[in-house]
This record gives C-alpha cells, sequence and structure tokens, in this order.
C-alpha cells in the first residue's frame, strides 16, 4: 500500500470488539490482574504508565508509519528525545549536530552531561562527525532539514560512519514526518518527533513518538519509558491517532504553499535570502532530493532590515506569530527571540541566526491569500 492508504489502513480501522471506527480513549490508570498469583507480565495491560491499548494502538501506528520494530508515545517531544538518551550510559559520549532543536541542546548540555554523558556539538557533515568519534562514542544526534535555516545534513553518509564505528544514529523526523522522509530506511536506529507538530497538526495537542529500527533497542528504551514515566495522556494519543490520518494531504497542501510563497519570497525586494530545499538554489537540495521525497512545509527567510522584520510580525494577519509548527494554521516565528534565544549571540551570528530572520511553517490557507498579506507586511 501506498503511504497515504497505510496512513487510513493502519491496523487500528476498526475496533475489534465494538466495530468502532476509531480507537477507544481508554481513560484508565489501572487494569484488573486476573490471576494474582502471578506478575504483572502475564497480561497485556496491568497500569497504564507501562502501557495502555489507546498509546498502544498510536506506538504500532507510528511504528508501522517509519517501517520500525517497535514505537513510543511520551508526554511532549523532549519527552521522547530526553527518554531516548536515557538509553546512553555515563562515561560514553555522544556526537550531536550543532543545528539540533534548542530544546534537545539544553537537555544535553544542562542535564546529560552533568550526569557524565560526554556531548560534542559538530557540523554535521560525514568528515566532522568522523574526526568527533572517540573510544566511548555511543551515538550520533541529527536532524535534517535543520532548524530554522533548513540545513541539510546527508543522512546516509553520517549513517554509515556511525555503522562502521558501532555507534547508533538518532534522528529527530519532526519537520519530514515519515510521509517525506524514512530516516530506519536509509539505516537510523531511533526516530523522534515532536508530534505537536505536523502529525498531531492542529495546534491542540504536545505528544512526542519515538520508533526503534529493532526490537532490543525497542526493550532499551521500554524500560526508559517505563521508569521516567514520561508518558501522554489517553485524550492526547487520541488526538495524534486522528491527527495522522490526514497527515499527507495536510503536508502536501502546505507543502505546496511553501513552494509557491518561496518563489514569491525570493523575487521580493525587501527579502535578501530565502532557505528552503524546495528551491534551485538552496545548497542542499541535491542531498534532499536523494532521501526526502518533497521539501516539506517550513521556510525561512530574511528581510534587508532588523525593523522590516518587526513590522512583517506586526503587520502580518494570516499568519500567526507564535511559536512551533506543523499546524493547520500558518505560524511566523522569530527565532532570535524564540527557539534560539537560550544560544549565545556569537553562536547565533556564526549560524547565520540573525534579527533579520522569519521562520514561517506554512498551515492550509490559500497561498494567493498568504501572498497578499506577506506584500502588505512587507511593504
Ligand atoms: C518542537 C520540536 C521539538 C520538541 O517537541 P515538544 O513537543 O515541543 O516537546 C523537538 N524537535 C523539533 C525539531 C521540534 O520542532
Amino acid at each position: 500500500m501506498k503511504f497515504g492508504t497505510r496512513l487510513i489502513h493502519n491496523g487500528h480501522e476498526s475496533d475489534a470488539e465494538t466495530g468502532a471506527l476509531g480507537v477507544p480513549v481508554y481513560q484508565t490508570s489501572t487494569f484488573l490482574r486476573r490471576d494474582m498469583s502471578r506478575g504483572p507480565d502475564s497480561q497485556e495491560y496491568d497500569y497504564s504508565r507501562g502501557g495502555n491499548p489507546t498509546r498502544k494502538a498510536l506506538e504500532d501506528i507510528i511504528a508501522g508509519l517509519e517501517n520500525g520494530a517497535r514505537g513510543f508515545a511520551f508526554g511532549s517531544g523532549m519527552g521522547a528525545i530526553s527518554s531516548v538518551f536515557g538509553i546512553l550510559s555515563t562515561g560514553g559520549h555522544i556526537i550531536a549536530s550543532e543545528d539540533i532543536y534548542g530544546g534537545s541542546v539544553f537537555v544535553l548540555e544542562n542535564f546529560y552531561r552533568r550526569w557524565g554523558l560526554e556531548v560534542s556539538m559538530v557540523d554535521a557533515c560525514p568528515d566532522q562527525i568522523q574526526k568527533a568519534i572517540r573510544p566511548n562514542t555511543k551515538a550520533v544526534y541529527l536532524e535534517t532539514p535543520s532548524n530554522p535555516l533548513l540545513k541539510i545534513t546527508d543522512l546516509a553518509s553520517c549513517i554509515a560512519i556511525a555503522r562502521e564505528a558501532g555507534l547508533l544514529t538518532i534522528v529527530d523526523n519532526t519537520f519530514m514526518t515519515p510521509c517525506l522522509q524514512r530516516p530506519l530506511d536509509l539505516g537510523a536506529d531511533i526516530v523522534v518527533h515532536s508530534a505537536t507538530k505536523f502529525l498531531g497538526g492542529h495546534s491542540d495537542v504536545v505528544l512526542g513518538l519515538a520508533v526503534t529500527r529493532t526490537a532490543e533497542l525497542g526493550k532499551q528504551l521500554y524500560a526508559v519509558q517505563n521508569s521516567f514515566g514520561a508518558i501522554p495522556g489517553p485524550w492526547d494519543e487520541w488526538l495524534v491517532i486522528r491527527g495522522i490520518k490526514t497527515l499527507k494531504v495536510r503536508l502536501e497542501a502546505a507543502q505546496n504553499t511553501a513552494m509557491i510563497l518561496a518563489n514569491w519570497l525570493a523575487a521580493h525586494p525587501r527579502v535578501t535570502d530565502v532557505y528552503y530545499p524546495g528551491l534551485p538554489n538552496h545548497p542542499g537540495k541535491a542531498i534532499h532530493d536523494s532521501q526526502a521525497s518533497g521539501p516539506g512545509a517550513m521556510l525561512s527567510f530574511k528581510t534587508q532590515t532588523e525593523e522590516q522584520a518587526l513590522a512583517f510580525y506586526q503587520k502580518v494577519r494570516l499568519a500567526a506569530a507564535a511559536p512551533s509548527l506543523g499546524g493547520v494554521e500558518t505560524i511566523a516565528s522569530r527565532p532570535v527571540t524564540m527557539s534560539h534565544v537560550a544560544m549565545p549571540a556569537p553562536q547565533r551570528e556564526r549560524l547565520g541566526v540573525s534579527g533579520t530572520l522569519i521562520r514561517i511553517a506554512f498551515g492550509l490557507e490559500d497561498p494567493e491569500d498568504l501572498i497578499e498579506d506577506f506584500e502588505q507586511a512587507l511593504g
């Protein structure tokens, strides 16, 4: 089956007990123990931190879509990411791209480093990763396209280096979703998601997901999920199960709008740069096209002056000036005061995250209306 069909015929299209065309919300914390002479392993569900049928449905669905062995749901994307780092040991070393989500940097630098995990942040290209490998290196952590400048990492080449050295590769696939990019198919070991974004898709839920390529890694991550307990509630799980059904139509529509607006912005006299892997002059386009089936619905651009950028947020009417992405509404965020506010200014400058940078996550408005609105907001 093709991807759109798999979103609907996901193994949970009807409830075995009642025939309901939807996954029931099991709003329960605990389950009857059927045989008191035996332990919790004697039945599938025992206590909802360890497992719940609504969560199980969502976990199976995302595992299926990413072509992995086992899926896991968490209370947020950061819950997923922090829990995945939890399978690495004290005394180990992780190599992470310097262009990853700010929260992932923060949890590595401020918590895992303190707990004895060595961390190297590098420019995520194969030779820099190769150079950063130490005898105690355990994992490589990547995100592509990156936030907010949509830089592209060559997944296959980086994964090959990691594999050669016996390291795990973990990929944050939030921007692309399995609709456009499937890192496990390229050899990655674990994929993580903020399902708050495109998978949930409606800006109404915070949730995280992870998928492991093997059952063995699944066992390790399950131990962390059950012990750290950063799990979501059944209503939020249900919202994401519902959101995922429309992922393809939403993402393709938003991507189509992003492409139209990227070309329009590139021709605008007040716009100096447009960062979008769908544009022919994007330096990572060839690699992106080799590992993903579309450029996605996120772009960033720079105005000539900071005043023009600030005026854009003031004047724009059809884009919400807010953090986050992946909803039905277009969102305009400002990396220097939002996602990258915690990053030291010199590093921000070096990476090109300036006060003139505007990040847009396209929603489902008609592109003609967005053009008219952006025209007056830039004018
Ligand atoms: C939002 C986001 C996260 C964090 O997810 P939360 O659900 O907000 O905890 C991680 N990675 C990326 C790429 C994100 O956009």
